[in-house]
């Protein structure tokens, strides 16, 4: 609960000094307040504040005494504040930008004591929280520079229809080539490009990359194929974000039925503008994977409302279903549905055989993991058709 107070201060009444410890900052509703600063033992006024300004927030912010004494000038009054208030939004406010605002109070700390060369380092993060945040902001400016030099590459992860194994399409999966550090993973940088926006170029990128290479892939596979492409958050944000994509597959030559786009269930959640995306993209031609299924809003009720083809089943779920009996009954039940609703079933993160025999056993329709096949560059996910024939044998 946030506490709003208001105060009434008399003219000429001080409401704190300069080193006093800071707990709250105030609003001016009525009334003047001076602000003054000690120099060589002297108040010297910096400035005159009026009706709807604020003050008192720099120790709120930083944690620092007050860099200032504040009298009031006339009879004021004032709303108050409280640190609370202000610790809550700080400790969700994104690093790097509280970094810069400990940077700032700092100087500014230093200017209010004429001595703008002689910083404290006071910061508003711990030392290894700033450091994180510097981290972050190198990191943010080396995928600026990734993204402009597209040092990127998609690998591919055959989804393969169970038990025959016929692989039926694959899952594109992007990865940073970086100069100096080799292959990146994405979840190493995902987030940040989606936090910056930079997802979208990134985006972009995969989806022209995915379809050339669906139409390298389909050359060597009889049945048609098609290939998955993940779509986060910041994407969807975007409300033509269907129309660009079909504009690049038809510009490859790719029909968009041939593209899968994935998105987390989680998405799903409190989000009217996903169900406009889905409603976009399937339109466009697009089918549309509900992703990670399971690990996030797992109400089944909306199951039926969406227009989506495929659920995939998350990892989490296949593991445990071995594990536990009361999730072997779950996934049971949810292949079941699936079924009644005609939706396609793709099992994620097989990477044992006893899963993949049970998935087969319980009617699973399509899987996915490193059993069956890592992700693999271009080149070798072509290879692995043409030695296979395009059907991956089975450790059945
Ligand atoms: P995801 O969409 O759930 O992708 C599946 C991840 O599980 C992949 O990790 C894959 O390598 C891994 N995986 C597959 N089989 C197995 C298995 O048997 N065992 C285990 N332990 N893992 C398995 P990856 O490639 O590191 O991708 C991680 C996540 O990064 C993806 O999760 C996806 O959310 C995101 N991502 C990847 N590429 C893109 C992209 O182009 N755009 C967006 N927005 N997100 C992407
Ligand atoms: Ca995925
Ligand atoms: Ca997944």
């Amino acid at each position: 609960m946030t506490s709003v107070l208001h105060k009434r201060f008399p003219k000429g009444s001080v409401l704190f000094n300069q080193g006093d410890v800071g707990d709250c900052a105030y609003l001016i509703d009525q009334g003047r307040i001076a602000i003054a600063v000690e120099r060589q033992g002297k108040l010297v006024p910096v400035n005159i504040l009026s009706s709807g300004e604020l003050f008192g927030e720099m120790a709120l912010l930083d944690g620092a005494p007050r860099a200032a004494t504040a009298t009031a000038l006339d009879d004021t009054l004032v709303t108050v504040i409280t640190l609370e208030q202000i610790q809550e939004r700080m400790n969700n406010a994104d690093p790097v930008l509280r970094l810069m605002m400990g940077m700032l109070l700092d100087r500014l700390r230093g200017i209010l004591r004429g001595k703008p060369g002689s910083m404290r380092t006071v910061s508003t993060l711990d030392t290894k929280a700033q450091q994180a945040a510097i981290d972050r902001i190198k990191i943010e400016t080396e995928l600026r520079q990734a993204v402009d030099k597209r040092q990127f590459v998609v690998f591919y992860q055959p989804i393969v229809s169970l038990p025959d194994g016929l692989v039926v399409g694959f899952e594109g999966l992007v990865r940073w080539q970086h100069p100096e550090k080799g292959l990146i993973a994405p979840d190493h940088f995902i987030d940040i490009t989606e936090q910056s926006g930079l997802i979208v170029e990134l985006g972009a990128w995969v989806t022209e990359r995915a379809c050339e290479d669906l139409l390298r892939l389909q050359t060597w596979h009889q049945k048609p194929i098609f290939v998955s492409i993940n779509i986060s958050a910041r994407q969807i944000a975007d409300s033509d974000l269907a129309q660009k994509m079909a504009d690049i597959a038809r510009r490859v030559g790719v029909q968009p039925s041939k593209i899968k786009l994935e998105i987390t269930e989680s998405l799903l959640a409190n989000n009217q503008g996903t169900l406009c995306w889905i409603e976009d993209s399937r339109t466009q031609g697009f089918s549309v994977a509900l992703d990670d299924f399971g690990t996030g809003y797992s109400s089944l009720s909306y199951l039926h409302k969406l227009p989506i083809e495929t659920l995939k089943i998350d990892r989490s779920f296949v593991t445990s279903m071995l594990k536990t009996p009361r999730s072997m009954a779950i996934m049971r039940a949810l292949l079941r549905i699936t079924q009644d609703l005609q939706i396609q079933a793709i099992a994620e993160g097989i990477d044992d055989a006893s899963e993949l025999k049970t998935l087969c056993e319980l009617g699973c329709g399509f899987g996915q993991g490193y059993l069956i096949a890592r992700p693999l560059p271009i080149a070798d996910a072509v290879n692995l058709l043409k030695t296979s024939k395009g059907r991956i044998a089975l450790p059945l």
